[in-house]
């Protein structure tokens, strides 16, 4: 047990100085440790560190990027150590914390702040009408449950929410028991996130998953990163990058944001980084207006087929749609994608000449191009570029999706998905004699509305923060305290705790990097990265608490008292041992075949993507697929701002490490708004002057989210960005983008005024 919790943040400490221009360095190494040391104790946090991201170790928490061949001795990041920090803490919280914190207080609290309480060390329960969570003993936990689930009028009026923090093994058996209790209801944080990619790649490609392998990476010639903020969200990508760049490769990074993680990196495993300068990665900074990313690819593919800088051998042989795709093409309109895409045509050539003079690219994107109105449109044309040149399926090239959750992949390669594929359903029906049901479920947008209108009644989530990931937060906390039960299964304190039910259960669950004994034997579980690898992961320390389980024993333990003993699927052997498990995943999961003997390799396996493999596109037309879409663009009324919502550098997703994001020059708070100076002084505004932001959106609706201080930041002018969940308030429900319904969090229209209250912000819930 080390270190007293933080207490709430005055935002009156807030400080704002200069952006840096490079990251990571000693720096990064001295506030990891200081993290790990100060949260779990030098003897706990050196077990740890050792382990993680090691072949026979565990996997780390925090982002899905994949590991290499050759790893470190320390073979993590800093927001990896910090992820490991958070969920191994030796603090711990139980029923003398909860009785000392009435629901009412706990609501007026962060989620830095809950999060900072501890581990929850035993099951709690929340009875209608109480107001505090009180024990409850697993058993009870689960009949209530069972219960709960029994009583509804159909098994649609059930949610079955999946954060990808969940392994292989319990996203199958969730999966397994949801369909078996008769629901596809299995939202996931991947509809707030990737769901464009999924969908994109699955219309263009025939599989919705990224194509290259780390040796792609490493090999390539151009490496295009948009949208993509690395040197925080997914700081390993660095070292990768670097790698590339030693090797010849140039380096684009297209962003409204000129991101310090793509200008100079300085590698702590390298004396360059720690003493020198490091290495400097982008080549080239496109600052691209916010959602103007279609219109600049669509400039660049243009400039290729007038230079023929095309691929004529791969398009004839392995695509379609090339001539209606050539057509819009050699129509383009310049004067419409510069004021689409905030550049002039001299840029976007610039770029395209990068491209030209390639012959083998990797495209890597991420929230970026994914949560727009068009973000479909936006990746498709994407793989546009990359099916102009040939750049699938070969080495050093390829489509490359990185995912912000660790196993958010693996998840939905489980069958963590509301749409479920028939082949999938046919041999889950196969495997375990079962008749899944057919119709798709509720998405997560979906699954809100249903508990708004009284059409869902209990909501069970597999770790996650629902209530501050999901848009809409006034609206969707008011649709959760609708239901009559909410479930949560998770290892923190955070506000989808406090914002509950009539009845509430949070049951408390083994982290990943703690020792899972479960059946009486030392358990393993699996994930998949970014790059469709699956290797095992095993956990070294000493769990929190004796009351912990693991996620596989929760829910054999919720299905078993929910469908009953007559029930002939085999949850106890599943909980006696997950190679039982395995072996399902192997029979059932397509591209799995053999799962269980293929993870028991050290490094694990790489799941098949034909596109990669072998130039194949399982698509309708069996063939990959060029995509003609209008450009659209997003046209923001005079004094208003195109807002982008995103992470500051001390947070992964809604989990807040701390207060700082050094790398933009912010320390101690984070109601902060981004804004273009030339913009801030047409608004009538200051540097540092309070205001309350509003959205306006085209249904004549506003939402608004008040007292953000103004931080002048260069940008294209017009644009904005700022911090979710604070932010999330801003986006309706409805705001969804056409084809995967992700809420549209990157483009959002407001205006500023002056704060209501000027007084500087405690930090509050938003
Ligand atoms: S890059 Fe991502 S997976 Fe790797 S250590 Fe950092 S947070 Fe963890």
């Amino acid at each position: 047990m080390t270190g007293a919790p933080e207490t709430d943040i005055d935002e009156a400490d807030l400080v704002v100085g200069q952006p840096t221009d490079h990251v990571a360095g000693p720096k990064a190494v001295a506030i990891a440790l200081k993290r790990a040391a100060t949260q779990m104790g030098p003897a706990r946090a050196t077990r740890a560190l050792t382990a993680l991201n090691q072949v026979d170790g565990f996997d780390c928490q925090g982002c899905a990027w994949p590991d290499p061949e050759h790893r470190h001795k320390a073979e993590f990041c800093e927001n990896g150590a910090k992820a490991v920090a958070e969920e191994a803490t030796g603090r711990l919280i139980g029923a003398e914390f909860f009785a000392a914190h009435p629901l009412e207080s706990l609501r007026t609290r962060t989620d830095h702040w809950l999060g900072q309480q501890g581990r929850v060390a035993e099951p709690m329960v929340l009875r209608p009408g109480e107001s505090h969570y009180t024990p409850i003993t697993w058993d009870d936990a689960f009949a209530l449950i069972g219960e709960e689930l029994r009583g509804l009028a159909s098994p649609d009026e059930a949610i079955f929410y999946t954060s990808g923090k969940t392994s292989n093994e319990a996203a199958f058996c969730y999966q397994l028991f949801a369909r078996a209790f008769g629901t596809n209801n299995l939202p996931d944080c991947s509809n707030m996130c990737h769901e464009s990619t999924s969908v994109a790649l699955g219309e263009t490609i025939g599989i919705g998953k990224g194509s290259v392998s780390l040796e792609d990476v490493h090999t390539a010639e151009l490496i295009v990163v948009a949208g993509q903020n690395p040197g925080t969200n997914h700081p390993r990508m660095l070292s990768a990058l670097e790698q590339a760049k030693r090797n010849g490769a140039r380096i684009v990074s297209i962003n409204p944001l000129r991101e310090a993680g793509l200008v100079r990196f300085k590698n702590p495993q390298h004396p360059r980084g720690v003493v020198g300068r490091g290495t400097v990665l982008a080549d080239l900074h496109v600052p691209v207006r916010v959602n103007g990313d279609l219109a600049l690819f669509r400039g660049i593919a243009a400039r290729l087929l007038e230079w023929d800088a095309l691929d004529r051998a791969f398009i004839d042989t392995h695509t379609h749609g090339f001539d209606e795709y050539a057509e819009l093409l050699r129509a383009v309109d310049w004067a419409e994608l510069e004021r689409g895409s905030g550049l002039s045509v001299e840029q976007i050539t610039e770029v395209a000449e990068f491209f030209r003079d390639s012959k083998a690219t990797v495209l890597c994107w991420a929230m970026g191009l994914t949560q727009h109105r068009n973000s479909v449109a936006v990746i498709a044309e994407v793989v546009n570029l990359a099916l102009l040149q040939g750049n699938i399926g070969k080495p050093g090239a390829g489509l490359c999706p990185v995912r912000g959750h660790s196993n958010v992949q693996g998840d939905r390669t489980m069958g963590i998905w509301e749409r479920p594929p028939a082949a999938f359903l046919d041999a889950l029906a196969a495997e375990f004699g079962i008749e899944p049901p057919r119709e798709h479920g509720y998405s997560t947008v979906e699954a809100i509305a249903a508990l708004r209108d009284d059409r869902a009644r209990v909501f069970i989530g597999m770790g996650g923060n629902f209530v501050a990931a999901a848009p809409d937060t006034v609206a969707t906390e008011a649709a959760m305290a609708r239901a009559d039960l909410t479930v949560h299964v998770s290892t923190k304190l955070n506000r989808s705790h406090v914002v509950t039910g009539r009845t509430a259960l949070i049951l408390p669950a083994l982290g990943r990097s703690e020792r899972d004994l479960t059946g009486g034997r030392e358990q393993r579980v699996t994930v998949e990265d970014s790059m469709s690898a699956v290797h095992a992961s095993r956990g070294p320390l000493t769990p929190a608490s004796p009351h912990l389980r693991s996620e596989v024993d929760i829910v054999c333990s919720i299905a078993e008292a929910t469908l009953g003993d007559d029930s002939s699927l085999p949850w106890s052997q599943f909980r006696a041992d997950y190679s039982r498990i395995r072996q399902s995943i192997g029979r059932v999961v397509p591209g799995a075949a053999a799962y269980a003997e293929k993870v028991d390799v050290p490094g694990g396996f790489v799941m098949p993507h034909p596109p990669r493999d072998t130039r194949t596109f399982p698509t309708a037309l069996g063939k990959a697929v060029f995509t003609a879409s209008p450009v659209e663009i997003l046209d923001v009324p005079e004094g208003r701002l195109l807002l982008q919502t995103l992470r500051s550098h001390d947070q992964f997703n809604t989990t807040i490490y701390g207060l700082d994001d050094r790398y933009r020059g912010v320390k101690g708070g984070r109601r902060v708004i981004f804004v273009h100076p030339d913009d801030v002084t047409a608004l009538g505004f200051a540097d540092g002057d309070l205001v309350d932001l509003t959205s306006e959106w085209l249904d004549g609706s506003e939402r608004s989210a008040p007292s953000f201080r103004i931080v002048s930041y260069q940008q294209p002018r017009g644009c904005a960005a700022a911090y979710y969940p604070e932010t999330n308030p801003l986006v309706p429900l409805e705001s969804v983008a056409l084809g995967s319904q992700t809420p549209t969090s990157k483009s959002v229209i407001i205006r500023l005024t002056a704060a209501a209250d000027q007084t500087p912000l405690v930090q509050r819930w938003p």
